[in-house]
């Protein structure tokens, strides 16, 4: 556990701990030794914790009001942040004094680790990459704040009924959350709908419902606790919490309607992962939280530094997809309306202000909303709207733009039932729009934004994502960390691009050995998670092949599958080949209204049911689908993986942060040229990734040329057998035209080209099995990942963030 370099523990500082942890169980907890529960460990244990990061919280913001500089603004609908006792031990350097102290009491700090729920604010990479993202900015000691949504119930919890998946409601406070502060005096009034009246010579949004936001605010640690950032979620509150006329008059439910409506506001975090959710308390979410923010950042500037002018000097709000774009409009309604700026002024400032992420190309993606709902929950911001669009509309008539291109670039879409366009809204409104990888960069380019790049062609620019070295490495492998530690030394903890020491020793057999052992290691403790939680009996020995992601037919788990089964049904006829023993390994959240991807569970776990008990394949294949998907589980998955299976159609994937921790963790890339694999392979080396498939630009050729995956299929016999055997029931007797649809969807369009990847892809396997044969070519694969990939931290693409766009170093 202890992967912090503290080697000698002071054994002042364990008593210390040990005192500090009975007088919290005492008299905060209300119990004595003999009386502690688990959990009032686990609690005391925290809280404990807690009153050492909260001396370093003060001391940095008392630092940064000192020093008047600039702050950091993250604003994003999701933080997928997971759980926070071993980050925050880790990052202060006390795991082992905590260790001890607990051992003390006879108690096991990695038992109480697995009490904390997993703050699952988050669906996906996105809200992974604010978590890695926050965790980055304390560590840079930038002065930040994340702004996002304390949902009561967050992302469902899943569980796997029969092969289906089930939703179930995350339950992450029911005992309380001992991280947090709730903050009454940061509170704010938000409203909606209503109408805009007269007011001076301007105008006045007199809303017709409101509600309050509250801050409950989560320190955020960084690396070596230099500096204690804060993640500020906002909670809604009624204004008048209960009716108490219409409760005394006999109507107990109208007299809380109030309260439930405002609740509803923060319940449950929509489950669409690069697909919109659509519905009216989607965008009232999006309001609630941007505005209570904006309020937030414009009371604090103008608290500190008088003057609303000089925001841009001392704020830089990013927006971490369109969710939060309203604030174009929020910030230029405070500005005009509240402030008093003139329109052109206020745009200005906006403008230098924000700053925009982008994270999808998918057109289905993109966020827009109808114009009336638009109009009316937020009157005010629609007039807004309007006269930005005005404005930027003549800007590209006199940039010489043509109709179409004018058309394409308007906030509104006039094409069919009339939409404001989110992306739109968020492009014009931002000095810097960024992609998430080089590719991606290029493609926002010639795509979605080919227009508004033509108009403000200096906006777009690269960041390359990136995850926490400390989170992805450290506390989860912590044996990988330690023989890292004594092969090249401590100065990689503090600077991932120092892992690159390593390839010096890529073909050490030693080292490759001592790897190899912890490799082993860490996928017996898998193996004894899945035994224990599944029941199925795994060979650690065998290849651990994974795929764990959010279920979207882009990100192909279905050609994975279809492999799978060509695979089974080869073993099946040449039992007497030295097939390689494989286990696959499947997990992921499919959205609750996604049909094909629900389905492509029900696949997968039809599929681990036949294959895991036929006496034929002798073991060589085993399929395995873990529930609930989440932190912790990649936590415990990825380190004991060896191939990382990130095979996206290309173009399709922004970028992708589960490659890098894979990578972290020395597993083998299998994946096409897309997002940031084109990245990785250019860091790891050709020779130590296994590329296949078409290329973004093949894809568009072929879908630009007229596609027919019927004609592939016809030609390949392995792909025409294991789609015929998926179809006609082979892993599905109870229901045998289960996947007929599916299957049809294939040879009729396959928008996603499982069909035209297929051969390229199962011949990359057989190389995958190939290296495999070769151990210590592996080995020395498996070393130079973990070496190249130190550029995927998230401390470098904060710090580019930080110089490029923000100005903050
Ligand atoms: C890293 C991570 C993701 C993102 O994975 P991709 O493979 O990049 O889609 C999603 N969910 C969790 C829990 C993660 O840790």
């Amino acid at each position: 556990m202890a992967s912090e370099p503290v080697s000698d523990i002071k054994q002042d500082a364990v008593s210390q701990m040990e005192k500090d942890i009975l007088r919290v169980l005492r008299r905060r907890i209300g119990k004595d030794q003999r009386a502690a529960k688990q959990h009032d460990w686990y609690a005391s244990s925290i809280l404990t914790l807690r009153d050492h990061i909260i001396d370093a919280w003060i001391e940095s913001t008392q630092r940064t009001y000192e020093a008047g500089g600039k702050r950091v603004y993250y604003l994003s609908m999701e933080f997928l942040i997971g759980r926070l006792l071993r980050d925050a031990l880790s990052n202060l350097g006390v795991t082992r004094d905590m260790e001890k102290a607990l051992a003390s009491f006879g108690l096991d700090l990695a038992e109480l680790e697995e009490l904390e729920p997993d703050a699952a604010l988050g669906n996906g990479g996105l809200g992974r990459l604010a978590a890695c993202f926050m965790e980055s900015l304390a560590t840079l000691d930038i002065p930040a704040y994340g702004y996002g949504i304390r949902y009561v119930n967050g992302m469902f919890r899943q569980r796997i009924d029969d092969g289906w998946q089930v939703e179930l409601p995350e339950t992450w406070l029911a005992h309380g959350n001992p991280w947090e502060f709730e903050r009454l005096e940061s509170t704010y009034r938000i409203g909606f709908g209503g109408e805009v009246i007269a007011k001076g010579d301007g105008v006045m949004w007199n809303a017709a419902e409101e509600v309050d936001a509250t801050a409950v605010d989560t320190p955020v640690v960084g690396w070596r606790g230099k500096r204690v950032n804060t993640l500020r979620l906002w909670t809604a509150n009624p204004i008048d919490p209960l009716k108490l006329d219409a409760f005394n008059a006999g109507d107990h439910f109208g007299a809380l309607a109030e309260k439930v409506r405002a609740e509803a506001l923060v319940r449950v975090l929509y489950p669409a992962d690069s697909s919109p959710a659509g519905q009216e308390l989607r965008l009232r979410q999006e309001y609630f939280f941007t505005a209570a923010s904006i309020q937030d950042i414009v009371r604090r500037h103008v608290q500190y530094e008088g003057d609303i002018r000089t925001l841009p000097d001392k704020a830089a709000i990013q927006l971490n997809d369109t969710h939060p774009s309203v604030a174009v409009a929020e910030l230029m309604r405070v500005l005009v309306d509240l402030e008093g700026l003139e329109f052109n002024e206020a745009w200005e400032v906006t403008k230098k202000t924000i700053s925009y992420t982008n994270h999808t190309l998918l057109p289905e993606a993109l966020e827009t909303w109808p114009l009336p709902l638009f109009e009316r929950l937020l009157p005010r911001h629609m007039q807004i709207i309007y006269a930005i669009n005005s404005r930027v509309l003549r800007e590209a008539r006199k940039a010489g733009l043509t109709d179409a291109q004018i058309a394409a670039i308007s906030l509104i879409d006039e094409s069919g039932e009339r939409r404001v366009r989110m992306a739109n809204l968020a492009f014009v409104g931002a000095h810097s729009i960024n992609g998430v990888a080089a590719l991606h960069t290029d493609l926002m380019k010639e795509t979605v934004f080919a227009d508004l790049h033509a108009l403000y062609p200096s906006r777009i620019n690269n960041k390359t994502n990136g995850v926490t070295p400390r989170r992805w490495l450290q506390q989860c492998n912590p044996g990988l960390t330690k023989v890292i530690r004594d092969a090249i030394g401590p100065e990689f903890l503090d600077d991932a691009a120092k892992l690159s020491d390593l390839n010096a020793l890529a073909d050490d057999a030693a080292l490759g050995e001592r790897i190899a052992e912890v490799k082993r290691s860490n996928k017996v403790a898998l193996a004894d998670y899945i035994k224990r939680t599944m029941g199925i009996r795994l060979d650690p020995d065998a290849m651990f092949d994974v795929q764990i992601k959010r279920i979207h037919e882009y990100k192909r788990q279905l050609l994975n599958l279809i492999e799978t089964v060509a695979l089974y049904d080869q073993i099946r006829s040449h039992p007497e080949r030295d097939w390689v023993p494989r286990v696959k390994i499947f997990g992921g959240k499919a959205a609750s209204s996604y049909h094909n991807a629900k389905l492509i569970i029900k696949l997968a776990n039809d599929i681990a049911r036949r294959v895991n008990s036929d006496p034929s394949v002798g073991g060589l294949l085993k399929v395995v689908y873990v529930p609930n998907y989440n932190v912790s589980l990649a936590e415990r998955i990825i380190p004991a993986a060896d191939l990382s299976e990130q095979i996206s159609t290309a173009g399709m994937e922004a970028s992708g942060t589960g490659n890098m921790k894979f990578a972290l963790n020395g597993a083998l890339t299998i994946g096409t040229l897309d997002g940031a694999n084109v990245e990785i392979k250019e860091h790891v080396g050709d020779e130590n990734i296994v590329i296949f498939g078409l290329t973004a630009e093949e894809v568009a050729a072929k879908r630009a040329e007229g596609y027919n995956p019927r004609a592939i299929i016809e030609e390949s016999r392995e792909l025409g057998q294991a789609l015929s055997a998926i179809a006609s029931g082979v892993f599905s007797h109870d229901d045998p035209h289960r996947y007929e649809g599916l299957v049809n969807g294939i040879y009729e369009h396959d928008w996603f080209m499982c069909a035209a990847d297929f051969d390229s892809y199962t011949a990359a396997q057989r190389e995958v099995d190939a290296r495999w044969e070769n151990k210590a070519g592996w080995r020395a694969s498996a070393i130079r990942n973990i070496a190249n990939v130190g550029w995927f931290s998230s401390d470098r693409t904060i710090s580019e963030y930080a110089k490029d766009i923000w100005k903050v170093l």
